[in-house]
């Protein structure tokens, strides 16, 4: 067979596999949106099923002789080329897929979700003795898992693996290592910690209660519907439906969704949260529609998903000039907000406060909660740290940092998903995605000129397809850290995040 011969099964094995899990995707997407109660049991085993079918397909022997076809050939010989890309990312996803036993695969995936379910029903309850025995559950099997996974290592265009944190960081920020993350998040804090002592000295007190007037659901949506066509998201393309926990999801071309959550009685949830899963749904659209099922047609990592979500909801969204303009028609459509002025709705949005749970976190404090538990699975993965001495080592850093202790488990240890879901080396591209967005967007005003007067008169399409060249179009194609060097000629680094906050919150707070 010649190297384009095998290139082709290839590209013909594997998006048949992308359309299969696509329908997944669509299963998944009705599952926490649309299914009736009852529905639940048929569909965890439809899911299931499709589960296996896509774990033969992904560990087909014949992938590994079509793959030796094409290795080594011509076709692949410029690393950035369309078959490169994918040949490598088809690889490694081989090896990694072949290398964990069936029986390890099997329980890790009844441990997540009975982890997650027992987060669920003990968390309300604040017992955390009782989550413990998950959690240590878990944190062998993917301890487990990581061993095999630094065995296989990483793309070859990556940096090796140092320490077996790195392979779990790898699954969610190819490229990222830990010893590049802690100097980069401890010269964050340092910024970070200035400008909040500053700002809490200030004396400015937002008024936070404006946020909390009266805003119908019903309003909300029409509201927010009319900020997604105006930021440019393809209504005809994708869809806004109410959910409990908010994410945004591709089916495929033509077809990404966004959901969102309203509180009637908080501004912010609703409006700047479907903010936020648009800027994901954004960077979705924008993708190379020819290369889908590919890996050069999918996004690249996490930490560069997170930054275009955290653009959109903050960088573009919590902006002065974006309530310029739209500020004046939030009040027609919700009357509780008639007398409030524009400066003080801005600068209650943006209101800074340390707190104890981190989806609530504004932009100054919202990357120390991530420093923390960065801090906390770094401690965990190089055993200086016992399990059951999580809670202890929590409360100390969040009084370090933050100032603030939490008084129970469920604000404090408990908040979050993730460990649940046995997903330890997934946060940092929560910080990263925000590094990456400031990055990216002094970048854009570089090239663009300054953005906000746009954002005033409603033109959002400059930036938009700044974006959509720079970044969404290139897929996959380069690895995280080489597409910002590419897109802003430099590393990424603390200082343009630094920079951005310092601009704003000097304006905002009279520093
Ligand atoms: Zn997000």
């Amino acid at each position: 067979m010649t190297p384009e011969a095998a290139y082709q099964k290839l590209l013909e094995f594997q998006r048949e596999t992308a359309y299969l899990a696509s329908l997944g995707a669509l299963a998944a997407w009705d599952q926490r949106t649309m299914i009736p109660k009852k529905g639940h049991e048929h569909r965890a085993q439809q899911m299931a099923a499709l589960a296996r079918l896509l774990h033969q397909r992904m560990t087909d022997p014949r992938i590994g002789e079509w793959l030796g076809g094409v290795e080594g050939s011509p076709l692949v010989q410029d690393p950035f080329s369309d078959a490169a890309v994918n040949v490598r990312a088809w690889r490694l996803a081989y090896e990694r897929a072949r290398a964990i036993p069936e029986r390890l695969a099997v329980e890790l995936a009844q441990a997540r979700s009975e982890g997650e379910t027992a987060w669920e029903a003990l968390r309300p309850q604040d017992d955390w003795k009782g989550f413990l025995p998950y959690l240590r559950r878990l944190y062998a099997l993917v301890r487990e898992e990581a061993g095999i996974l630094m065995g296989v290592g990483p793309d070859p265009l990556d940096p090796p693996f140092l320490e077996v944190y790195d392979a779990l960081l790898d699954g969610y920020e190819p490229g990222a290592r830990a010893k590049d993350l802690e100097p980069l998040f401890a010269r964050l804090r340092q910024g970070l910690r200035g400008l909040l002592d500053r700002i809490l000295g200030s004396g400015r007190r937002p008024d936070t209660a404006l946020l909390h007037r009266p805003f119908p659901a019903e309003a909300q949506r029409g509201f927010a519907l009319e900020l997604l066509r105006a930021c440019g998201y393809d209504l005809e393309a994708g869809r806004l439906d109410p959910t409990a926990h908010p994410f945004a999801i591709s089916i495929g071309p033509g077809d990404v969704r966004i959901t969102t959550r309203y509180y009637e009685d908080f501004f912010n949830a609703g409006i700047f949260g479907t903010l936020h899963e648009m800027g994901h749904a954004l960077y979705e659209q924008g993708l190379p529609k020819e290369h889908w099922g590919t890996p050069r047609g999918e996004a690249v990592s996490l930490g560069i998903h997170e930054s275009q979500s955290r653009t959109w909801e903050n960088l573009v969204g919590r902006s002065l000039g974006f309530w310029e303009r739209f500020f004046p028609r939030a009040k027609e459509v919700f009357p509780s907000l008639k007398d409030v002025r524009l400066q003080d709705f801005h600068l209650a949005v943006n209101a800074v406060e340390p707190s104890l749970i981190r989806v609530e976190a504004d932009e100054v404090t919202y990357n120390l909660h991530i420093l923390v538990r960065l801090e906390l699975e770094l401690a965990l993965f190089r055993g200086e740290l016992a399990l059951e001495d999580l809670p202890g080592a929590w409360e100390e850093r969040y009084r370090a940092y933050l100032g603030v202790a939490p008084k129970d488990y469920k604000d404090g240890v408990m908040q979050d998903v993730h460990w649940s879901g046995g997903m330890f080396g997934y946060f940092p591209t929560y910080t990263l995605g925000n590094l990456y967005a400031a990055q990216f967007f002094a970048k854009a005003q570089e090239e663009l000129g300054p953005l906000e007067p746009l954002f005033a008169r409603g033109e959002f399409r400059p930036f938009l397809d700044w974006s959509r060249t720079k970044i969404h179009a290139e897929g996959s194609r380069y690895r995280p850290r080489v597409l910002v060097e590419r897109v802003t000629g430099a590393p990424l680094s603390e200082r343009p995040f630094l920079t951005y906050l310092e601009g704003k919150y000097t304006a905002l707070y009279g520093l």
